[in-house]
């Protein structure tokens, strides 16, 4: 197995933060990452002010013994280039390096990741970090991987200031080539917008009304691809200083800003932010999701570089995590393909926005809870290091698209605005987790002969190409509503829904029904709510249909070959997916009980308050306890097993 750095078995540790505590209490760190088995630190992702505190003067002392420390303690680096927040004496030189809102309005120093991702002012300095911090530390014993950004897009999507405005109109330049053709992309000739020069451009701004969804789609894709230049250009000194070392800046789970198909394409690791809401019952399963989407962004291994201990600091009410849950979302992260499970942070903040967020050395020191948590975790971590490298083979994959999320998602210009794409993905996820069926995320242009089921949940925005390579897939293929309604400029297909998946569905739409909030529209599968469509059948057979109201009678969801389409949003889809379901690799499981598996090894976690008895589809060792386990098996509440499976490789 080949893991993500050269750091043996799975990777266990956090961000560390020494500039904010005395250099005397580095050596007790040190000394307790140690015991707890902590193997990875993520430093200096805020240092900049600190690693240069003046133009030109750099001061990398501390951060010369802080690596040299945790080297002597066996702890590597996932070493930041510090570039995450510009210093104070870099935004009052060039105020223009603070991004500038919808509104015109430049926000002030004083949070983070203060900066216009165009700003060339910006972007120089930045590169001139990173050639130092790589020139200094490539050869450091301690770096094992480096760590570009942090969380983008968590605060700085986009910038409205004029550097934005003259990039984005280069961009869109070098789109469209020339402005009639973007005229036509734009549709400008509705409201009188058409462009006679490049030059009357200028980013979506607060209007009087909505603004031309063209733009706003448009302004979508620069922005992900604006961050992802800022990205590149630290990429492009560490590839020349650096070449071994592996590339990673921590994703932000499913996040509607950047496209992640085309990111992780830039990364050597994908890794991953997740803060399920421990007061949310569900919460696992939509980071399950999240997890299944990182797997899939390189169909490899992937690392879970943050998480909460217990409680977060910026939620409404940020609720702990009770006994076991720590561990018990640590092991489902490797369950869906982490390499490694690291938090934030390392010491719990005396200061800061940050001081009530968990972390895995709590306020309380050595005696607390958390502490004893973290020991065990550690401890844990050690006996499963064979996963490390194993990879995740489905049968299912979930089509996800970011511009089509773009376009869906747009404000102002829908025949309805309920339609949420994660809800959406959810919707179809939920029923499959629950039964154990592995499932992987796939854009849509991806080769899908792999998989037995492919589902769509939605696809508003299909080019012809993406709807050629749907038509290619031989399984079993479920469309969800509202797809193949525009093209990539945002304009509805000729003879409108579903466009280019007309043929392969087999159904035309000739008005889509939006349900108002709390009307339920039934139908001979179950209930639906939030959307449904007055469909003709043109060569599909109906599968099921539409009881009472309007639509009484008419067909709800169709079926064409090997292809089923759902033209309303189901409460619950299991009819739509069990004559597919009976073919699959699953896991009997009870509710509530999470059943994945990885390479050779099949995980058991009970997500519930109660003990559960699983019956073992194989005989097995089970890791955690190293015990042979067969049969029927009992799960205490928020417990594990981690099986490797007998006979398996
Ligand atoms: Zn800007």
């Amino acid at each position: 197995m080949v893991g993500l750095t050269r750091v043996p078995g799975l990777l266990f540790g956090g961000d560390y933060n020494p500039e904010q505590w005395p250099e005397e209490v580095w050596a007790e760190d040190a000394r307790l990452m140690a015991e707890a088995g902590v193997n990875l630190a993520t430093v200096a992702v805020f240092s900049w002010s600190r690693l240069e505190p003046r133009q030109g003067e750099y001061d990398f002392g501390w951060l010369d013994r802080v690596l040299d420390l945790l080297h002597a303690h066996g702890v590597a680096a996932d070493l930041a280039t510090a570039t995450a927040t510009p210093p104070p004496w870099l935004v009052r030189e060039h105020p223009d390096v603070m991004p500038v809102n919808a509104d015109g309005v430049r926000l002030e120093f004083g949070s983070r990741q203060g900066y216009c991702p165009s700003s060339p002012v910006f972007r120089e300095h930045l590169v001139r970090l990173t050639t130092a911090m790589a020139t200094r530390y490539q050869n450091h014993p301690a770096l094992v991987m480096w760590h570009v950004g942090n969380e983008y897009a968590d605060h700085t999507l986009e910038c409205f200031c004029p550097e934005s405005a003259r990039h984005f109109r280069e961009w869109l330049a070098a789109r469209y080539g020339d402005v009639d053709a973007l005229n036509a992309a734009w549709g400008t000739s509705c409201w009188g917008q058409h462009y006679t020069a490049f030059a009357q451009i200028e980013p979506p701004r607060t209007a009087p009304g909505p603004v031309n969804p063209a733009q706003l789609l448009d302004w979508r894709r620069f922005c992900s691809d604006a961050l992802l230049e800022l990205f590149l250009a630290e990429k492009a000194v560490l590839r020349e200083i650096s070449p071994d070392v592996p590339i990673t800046t921590n994703f932000m789970s499913i996040l509607h800003g950047l496209d992640y198909w085309k990111w992780s394409a830039a990364l050597d690791v994908v890794s991953d932010d997740a803060y399920p809401d421990p007061a949310d019952p569900e919460s696992h399963v939509a980071v399950a999701l999240s997890y299944d989407l990182m797997r899939s962004l390189k169909r490899q291994p992937w690392l879970l570089l943050e998480s909460a201990p217990s409680a977060v600091s910026w939620r409404e009410v940020n609720v702990p995590k009770p006994p076991g849950m720590m561990r018990l979302h640590s092991l489902q992260a490797l369950a869906h393909g982490s390499d490694g499970v690291l938090f934030f942070q390392w010491r719990q903040a005396k200061y800061g926005p940050e001081k009530f967020h968990s972390a895995l050395l709590p306020h309380g020191g050595t005696t607390t809870r958390g502490w004893q948590d973290t020991l065990r975790l550690g401890r844990d971590l050690r006996k499963l290091g064979e996963l490390a490298g194993a990879e995740t083979k489905a049968q299912v994959a979930i089509v996800l698209d970011w511009e089509s999320w773009w376009g869906l998602e747009a404000p102002e210009s829908m025949p309805s605005n309920r339609l949420k794409l994660k809800e959406l993905l959810l919707a179809w996820y939920r029923p499959l987790h629950a039964r154990g069926v592995a499932v992987d995320l796939a854009p849509p242009g991806r080769d899908l002969s792999g998989y037995r089921l492919v589902i769509v949940p939605n696809l508003y925005l299909c080019t012809d190409e993406q709807a050629e390579s749907l038509a290619a897939f031989d399984g079993e293929l479920i469309v969800g509503p509202f797809s193949g309604v525009v093209d990539a400029a945002d304009q509805v297909h000729e003879g409108g829904a579903p466009g280019p998946l007309r043929e392969l569905l087999g159904v035309e739409v000739d008005e889509f029904w939006p349900l108002q909030d709390g009307v339920t529209q039934d139908t001979t599968a179950g209930p639906a709510r939030t959307w449904a469509e007055w469909i003709r059948l043109v060569d599909a057979e109906p599968v099921a249909s539409y009881e009472g109201g309007e639509l009484h009678g008419r067909p709800a969801i169709t079926r064409r070959g090997n292809v089923t389409y759902v033209s309303c949003l189901l409460d619950d889809v299991t009819p739509v997916l069990e004559p597919a379901l009976g073919g699959l690799d699953h896991v009997d499981v009870p509710e509530g009980v999470e059943a994945v598996r990885r390479g050779g090894h099949l995980f058991l976690l009970n997500h519930t308050t109660t003990r559960k008895q699983v019956t073992l589809p194989r005989p097995g060792t089970d890791l955690l306890t190293e015990t042979a386990l067969h049969g029927d098996i009992e799960l205490a509440p928020r417990d594990a097993v981690v099986l490797r499976i007998e006979g398996d490789k």
